[in-house]
């Protein structure tokens, strides 16, 4: 009856692990993908860095206004 007991609590205890670490792995996986996505780039026209998010995407260069899309 103990032996049960106990093998119920570490099969359990052994998916919770299981559980957890697919949480942190995926944790990790969105940081990463954050990372990329924050990614700062050089603006052509005024040589100030920005954001990818931030940045307006032209011709397949990042241009961190308006103004400096239109100027460039
Ligand atoms: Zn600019």
């Amino acid at each position: 009856m103990v032996l049960k007991i106990l093998a119920v609590v570490i099969v359990a205890f052994l998916a919770y692990i299981v559980f957890f670490k697919k949480n942190r792995e995926k944790d990790i996986i969105a940081k990463k993908n954050e990372q990329i996505e924050d990614e700062m780039v050089e603006c052509p026209t005024c040589k100030t860095y920005v954001s990818q998010k931030e940045a307006i995407v032209s011709n397949g260069k990042f241009y961190c206004s308006k103004e400096c899309l239109l100027n460039k």
